[in-house]
């Protein structure tokens, strides 16, 4: 099995639907490939959290804050309603838009770090630290999993550290948002509310 093949099937297997030789050649799979062990891992995780969410309550701050980005009022419930019932597609869709979409990124399988921007190309990585270099500007986002972000220099759009430090020089100047993500419960709401954002644009 390859990892194209694998990953529907980690899919089916959140779901709860495989079972037999698919089930088999999956685990198979997870032993010998690092790279879809610690998708298999997170996507595990995400799961898992994303059951035990609480029905949905005006009070519920996060909630409401997902919420405040989305259309009328059936369509919010039908799209939690969709969410609850299907984790693992759902997860996956806002893995496939986020990860695998109109953006560049860059993973060391050593650290597990992973950077994200629209352009990268005036970025440092040393080991799992990243690096925006004084006199340097990145155009556009800047997406930081499980490192540390030092920023000297500039950054037009948003910045947001997942899971990781951030560290802003004195000569560092953010024209967007910076966001810090620590939780994995913060990082499912962040991760659902990017998706949200990318589906309202
Ligand atoms: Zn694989």
């Amino acid at each position: 099995m390859n990892c194209k093949e694998a990953l529907p099937l980690i899919h089916e297997y959140l779901d709860g639907d495989l079972q037999g030789s698919d089930s088999r050649l999956l685990k198979e799979h997870l032993i010998a490939c690092q790279t879809c062990h610690a998708l298999f891992k997170q996507l595990e995780k995400t799961d898992a959290l994303v059951r035990m969410l609480p029905p949905v309550k005006a009070s519920d701050t996060l909630t409401a804050q997902i919420m405040s980005g989305l259309p009328p009022m059936k369509q919010r419930n039908s799209w939690m309603d969709f969410i609850r019932r299907h984790p693992a597609a759902s997860v996956a869709v806002v893995f496939g838009v986020v990860m695998f979409g109109s953006f560049m990124a860059m993973w060391n399988d050593d650290t597990s770090l992973m950077v994200k921007g629209s352009n990268l190309q005036d970025v440092i990585i040393q080991g799992d630290t990243v690096i925006v270099p004084q006199g340097h500007t990145v155009q556009g986002d800047l997406v930081v999993q499980r490192g540390t972000l030092k920023v000297e220099g500039d950054v037009t759009g948003n910045l947001t550290v997942i899971d990781g430090t951030l560290n802003l020089a004195s000569t560092a100047h953010i024209s967007g948002q910076v966001t810090q993500v620590n939780e994995a419960l913060g990082w499912v709401w962040y991760k659902i509310n990017e998706f949200v954002g990318m589906l309202s644009h």
